[in-house]
Formats: C-alpha cells, sequence, structure tokens
C-alpha cells in the first residue's frame, strides 16, 4: 500500500524520474553544488551543457579557486544571474584555503558560505549523504503549494514558513537523496508553472489545487509593482581591425565584473569620460533602442555605433578591452553586448 507523500513520489522516480542527468552520476559533494547553483534560477535544459562545459574546465574545486574571475564568467556567459558566478569563485576559494579542499557536510557551515541559501545546503547534505535535509526550491514551492493549497506569495516571510514547515515535515528518513531528486524532478517535468500534466501525476488523487480545479491559483503570483525606468546611451565603439572597445564593470555593482560596452548619459558625455574626442570619429550611427530589464528596474538602451578612423593609445580610466568576436578572450559579457554583437554580425 502506497500511502504517505514520499512513499508515492519515490514509487513515481523509480519508475519515470530522470536518473541520468549529468550531476547524477558520480555524485560529489562539488558537482552537487555546481549544479544546484545553476538550477537556482535556470531550467535542466539549459543548464546541461553549461555544466558539462565548467566541469571540464574546473573539474576539481582547487581549479576553479585557482582560475581567475574572468575565467569563471566567460564559462557563465548567457546564463544570467551573474552573481551566482561571483558566489561559486569565492566558495570555492572558501572551501580550498579554509576547508582543505573538502566540503562542509552540515547545513549550518555551508549556509555559511557565499551564495549557499537553506534549500541548497539541505540538497547538498541530501544528496551527498542521505541523510535528513529539507529542500525548498522553486519547484517544491510549486509542487507543494498545488498539493496542500497553501495560499500566499511564497516569497513573503509568512508563506515561505509555512512551506518550510511541510517540506520538513514531508522529507522522508530513508531514501533522502532519491526523494530530494524526486521532488525536483516532478516540479521540473510535471508539475509545470502553466499547463501540470496532472493525469500523470503520482499525486494526481489527493492534490487539493487539481481536485479543486485551481490550478492556477498556486503559487500565489508575486504582487505587481510598477518597475522604474532608467535609459542609458551604450557606446558600440569599433576600431579599424574589426574590434569592439569593452570596459570592466566594478565590482560589486550592476553587471559587476562583467565587460560591457561604455555607456552612460548620452554620446558626448560618454566619449567624454574616454578622452575621445571628434577627430578619432569616422562615423557614428544611431542602432534601434530595446529595453533590458532587471529584476528592480527596467534599462531602455540606446545603442550608437561609432567607428574610429585609428585605435586611440589609452582610453578612459576603467579596464579596457579591444574585444574580437571571432577570436574571443576569456572573459565574462553583458547580455546586451552578446546581443548586439549578434545583432551586428
Ligand atoms: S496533480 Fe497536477 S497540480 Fe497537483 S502536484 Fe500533480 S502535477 Fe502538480
Amino acid at each position: 500500500m502506497i500511502d504517505s507523500f514520499s512513499e508515492r513520489l519515490l514509487h513515481w522516480f523509480d519508475q519515470h524520474g530522470r536518473q541520468h542527468l549529468p550531476w547524477q552520476q558520480d555524485v560529489t559533494p562539488y558537482r552537487v553544488w555546481v549544479s544546484e547553483i545553476m538550477l537556482q534560477q535556470t531550467q535542466v535544459t539549459t543548464v546541461i551543457p553549461y555544466f558539462v562545459n565548467f566541469l571540464k574546465t574546473f573539474p576539481l574545486v582547487d581549479r576553479l579557486a585557482a582560475a581567475s574571475m574572468d575565467v569563471v564568467l566567460h564559462h557563465w556567459t548567457g546564463l544570467g544571474y551573474y552573481a551566482r558566478a561571483r558566489n561559486l569563485h569565492k566558495t570555492a576559494v572558501l572551501i580550498t584555503n579554509e576547508h582543505n579542499g573538502e566540503f562542509p557536510l552540515t547545513i549550518n557551515e555551508l549556509e555559511a558560505l557565499p551564495g549557499i541559501g537553506r534549500s541548497t545546503a539541505g540538497a547538498i547534505v541530501a544528496i551527498c549523504t542521505n541523510r535528513k535535509a529539507a529542500i525548498l526550491d522553486g519547484n517544491v514551492k510549486r509542487v507543494l503549494s498545488r498539493c496542500f493549497a497553501i495560499e500566499g506569495w511564497p516569497g513573503s516571510s509568512a508563506t515561505t514558513k509555512k512551506l518550510w514547515e511541510k517540506a520538513e515535515y514531508l522529507t522522508p528518513e530513508d531514501r533522502v537523496a532519491d526523494y530530494t531528486q524526486a521532488i525536483m524532478d516532478l516540479g521540473a517535468t510535471l508539475c509545470v508553472r502553466s499547463s501540470p500534466d496532472c493525469g500523470r501525476c503520482p499525486f494526481e488523487s489527493g492534490c487539493i489545487a487539481h481536485l479543486t480545479r485551481r490550478i492556477d491559483d498556486f503559487p500565489a503570483r508575486k504582487p505587481k509593482r510598477a518597475l522604474p525606468v532608467r535609459s542609458t546611451t551604450m557606446l558600440m565603439i569599433e576600431n579599424p581591425a574589426g574590434e569592439w572597445l569593452l570596459q570592466q564593470r566594478p565590482s560589486p555593482g550592476l553587471w559587476g565584473g562583467l565587460w560591457a560596452f561604455p555607456e552612460g548619459d548620452g554620446v558626448i558625455n560618454v566619449l567624454a569620460q574616454l578622452n575621445l574626442d571628434n577627430t578619432c570619429i569616422q562615423s557614428q550611427v544611431r542602432l534601434e533602442e530595446f529595453r533590458h530589464t532587471f529584476t528592480h528596474f527596467h534599462l531602455d538602451i540606446t545603442p550608437v555605433h561609432v567607428k574610429l578612423h585609428q585605435t586611440p593609445p589609452a582610453i578612459g580610466e576603467k579596464p579596457i578591452v579591444w574585444y574580437c568576436p571571432g577570436a574571443p578572450a576569456e572573459i565574462g559579457l553583458t547580455k546586451p553586448v552578446t546581443r548586439l554583437l549578434k545583432e551586428l554580425e
């Protein structure tokens, strides 16, 4: 008789769960940690090639610790939420220097490391030791709030508290590693955000949201607030060799550590910051404006393509590179840089 939540879930996992994801093979705390950080805001199918490439470049934590931040950000380019990569590097350095290269496998010690929250710590302990530890990532929040009709936006502290209590209560004593994989899997494959596949779900007969036809009510949406809008002019400066001028963004800060086109309040101001005058400029073309949205504001970007007659010997005060898309340097690029270079290709 399969009656408890975990038994149902494990029974489903044994038959239908994904057992061949790259981080499910050769399980080590390092591999699980990297996968959990990558999966925090990104879907499995996107993460897989990044994970494989990352592990090829940094097979062990000390290799990651020894790499420069530029190289780490380069391997993260395209995954977004770059604070994850910066924290990954900081944690690798701490693990290497202060923990002899071994991950501490208690929730409290893991939570003390940069970028590791309660859920990620729980996943690492559960998957690597099979000891009881609950997780509550976005997938699990969705499954639990639907199954048990937990009202409220999961980002609020009151709802988070209720969800954690439920997650702790449901986590079994046995097969914790499989249970952890299973609940993440169910949320990622069947109990997806829109049009969940309830007909194949092990909780079809007991899920309150499904039985009451209120799936769209759970989890509750974040209360809407209008994001402020800022604007900027971004200069795509190209030298006669077809290379693009990129500046490194200060860290911490927006796009901290990444390389970006110089930007600011209008063409004249940006050129002045760079100590470039009109005599160097061959042509200047304004491109179509577009919007880049951060979590806390919209940025309306006006790109201007500026061609130079010659490469000036010195430009501005920030670190710069002349970036050649055909032979790219190992540096992390902001999303607008990737997008604009692709558009001009
Ligand atoms: S029955 Fe549907 S809504 Fe409920 S947990 Fe399963 S997939 Fe999600």
